[in-house]
């Protein structure tokens, strides 16, 4: 089964939160955890990007493409690109891998392409 990462909608107006919040940015009256967790979309639009070189040894590969995606329903994520030539503007799609090592814990993010 596909991962998922997921966003939070507030029960009381609505308004989704990524990643998840304490208390509803929005109304600022749920603080009593009232969030409706929802997947995130996974097709969006490549806002910008950077490439990142000397990594820490959890990552899996050398050289690692890093973008803002802004997804289709507007949240915006940072995630890591498996793009060979990226430009602002693209259509993305993505997919949730585990990305990253720490300790005997697997860390999971959206990798798109
Ligand atoms: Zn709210």
């Amino acid at each position: 089964m596909a991962r998922e990462i997921y966003a939070y909608r507030c029960r009381r107006c609505g308004t989704l939160h990524y990643p998840f919040r304490m208390v509803c940015k929005s109304c600022r009256e749920n603080d009593m955890f009232e969030f409706d967790p929802e997947p995130l979309p996974k097709k969006g639009r490549l806002l910008t990007f950077t490439h990142v070189h000397a990594l820490p040894a959890d990552f899996d590969v050398p050289r690692l493409g890093l973008g803002i995606v802004e997804l289709e329903n507007g949240i915006r994520i940072t995630g890591q690109l498996a793009v060979e030539d990226p430009m602002m503007g693209m259509e993305v799609t993505g997919e949730v891998k585990v990305v990253r090592h720490t300790g005997y814990e697997d860390r999971y993010g959206m990798v798109f392409s």
